[in-house]
């Protein structure tokens, strides 16, 4: 299709961001150009319409720390060099990580990492005429919940789901801006299934394949936009 070229090259890859090392895919300049985040949203709604898909979940993670623990996790992903490495260390000793965890917010505001799937989800739920379920990081949800946790490159996350918001029999289509390791496409995939639905399909724009996030899908169907090496 045409139009994936136009969305490929909106996309704008950062070096070294959050940490040296990575090579971030930045979305926020697809979102910069209108006529190429119109092609992303109706390229999956031409493939999702029709298809009787009752939901669509995303998961809702932002990395602003609200718990001493996160704050340990989260300075290691936003702070590269040698303070990341120093802080490293301090995984352990909370007070201490959070200290540093807000002078560091405070001399970097704005560095938190957003939820980008919340972006695309909900134009493709109303599109489709599905639900539209966000999946958020603990104690964010006001309601009764289900959690699931999973594993990241240190320590372990976990998402959220209100009790209720799934019904047996629903058909998921489960959407992110980009799947890396494939982890928060599985949680999110364990938490609505353990609710009763059947997760249909997975779709992300962009898909790091050296990762081999797909092979954590249990075998469920994974769409892509653009592929990104
Ligand atoms: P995974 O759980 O390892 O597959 O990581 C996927 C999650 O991390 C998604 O929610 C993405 O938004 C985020 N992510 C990881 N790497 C990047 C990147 O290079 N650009 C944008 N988001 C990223």
């Amino acid at each position: 299709d045409p139009r994936v070229h136009g969305i490929a090259a909106a996309i704008r890859v950062v070096p070294d961001f959050p940490k040296k090392g990575i090579m971030f895919r930045d979305i926020t300049t697809l979102l910069l150009n209108p006529k190429a985040f119109r092609n992303a949203v109706d390229l999956f709604v031409e493939r999702y319409l029709g298809k009787d898909i009752t939901v669509v979940a995303v998961g809702w993670q932002t990395e602003k720390c609200s718990t001493f623990h996160h704050s340990a996790l989260c300075l290691r992903k936003i702070i590269h060099g040698t303070l990341l490495d120093w802080i490293a260390t301090m995984n352990h000793n909370y007070d201490l990580a959070l200290f540093v965890g807000l002078v560091v917010f405070t001399l970097h505001p704005g560095r938190g990492i957003e939820a980008r799937g919340l972006i695309f989800g909900p134009p493709i739920a109303l599109a489709i005429g599905a639900k539209f379920i966000p999946l958020r990081k603990p104690k964010k949800l006001p309601g009764e919940v289900i959690s699931e946790k999973y594993d990241l490159e240190y320590g372990s996350d976990c998402l959220e789901m209100h009790v209720g918001a799934v019904q047996p029999g629903d058909r998921a289509l489960v959407v992110d801006d980009l799947i890396a390791t494939g982890g928060t496409l599985c949680a999110a995939m364990n938490l609505l299934e353990r609710a009763g639905a059947n997760v249909v399909e997975f779709a992300c724009v962009i898909e790091l394949p050296e990762l081999k996030g797909r092979d954590k899908l249990k075998g469920k169907p994974l769409h892509i936009l653009v592929e990104s090496r």
